[in-house]
């Protein structure tokens, strides 16, 4: 397939903007394999700040970038992205470069922890305020569970109503495909 898809081009994305020394975030770290990829982009004077809930993910994360050879440059929170702000340290405010939420449950976890449609809609206001000018938040939305539908008509529905002079915000997703595919928002700090 030459169109790429939802999370490639969400990566895509990202290869755009996190530049090597800069700092990212993983809103939902799960398995890590975004924690990864955004650790490989900041390179090894760059920092990126994970966030989730689960105990779990937070050692499979720990994990996966120990056997990568770049834990030292991540810094993992078990805590809500609703935390974004507090827990980030002050000097990385307005230095954010990208940023990516991957919704829903963990691949092969507790699937009946989710991510909630107002905890979502705090973290992305939060981002959003720490995002440097051009920074890119890249959130993917799976709406094919139940949970996953709600979230996606409270998000969509905060996201249109941003402010355009203020922030970009572009829906990509295929819209053929049946059983409601997850679709990417991604949101461009001006
Ligand atoms: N990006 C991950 C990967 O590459 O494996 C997958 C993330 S998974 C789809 C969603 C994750 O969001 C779950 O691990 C879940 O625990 C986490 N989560 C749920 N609510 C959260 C919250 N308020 N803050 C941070 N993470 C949360």
């Amino acid at each position: 397939m030459n169109i790429e898809g939802v999370l490639s081009h969400a990566r895509s994305l990202m290869q755009r903007v996190v530049r090597p020394g800069g700092n990212a975030i993983d809103g939902t770290v799960g398995n890590g394999n975004d924690t990864l990829f955004l650790a490989k982009l900041v390179g090894k004077n760059g920092r990126v700040f994970g966030f989730d809930i689960q105990q779990q993910a937070i050692q499979n994360t720990t994990s996966l970038l120990e056997e990568n050879g770049v834990a030292d440059r991540v810094t993992l929170f078990q805590r809500g992205h609703e935390t974004l702000t507090e827990s980030l340290p002050q000097e990385t405010h307005g230095k954010i470069s990208g940023a990516m939420f991957n919704l829903g449950y963990l691949p092969g976890g507790d699937k009946t922890v989710v991510t909630q449609p107002e905890t979502t809609i705090a973290a992305i206001t939060q981002l959003l305020s720490v995002l440097e000018k051009g920074g890119v938040l890249c959130l993917v939305i799976y709406p094919g569970h139940e949970e996953g539908a709600l979230e996606r008509d409270h998000v969509l529905a905060f996201a249109k109503d941003l402010d355009q002079s203020k922030v970009h915000v572009l829906q990509y997703g295929f819209i053929n495909q049946k059983n409601n595919p997850p679709f990417l928002l991604a949101f461009e700090k001006k």
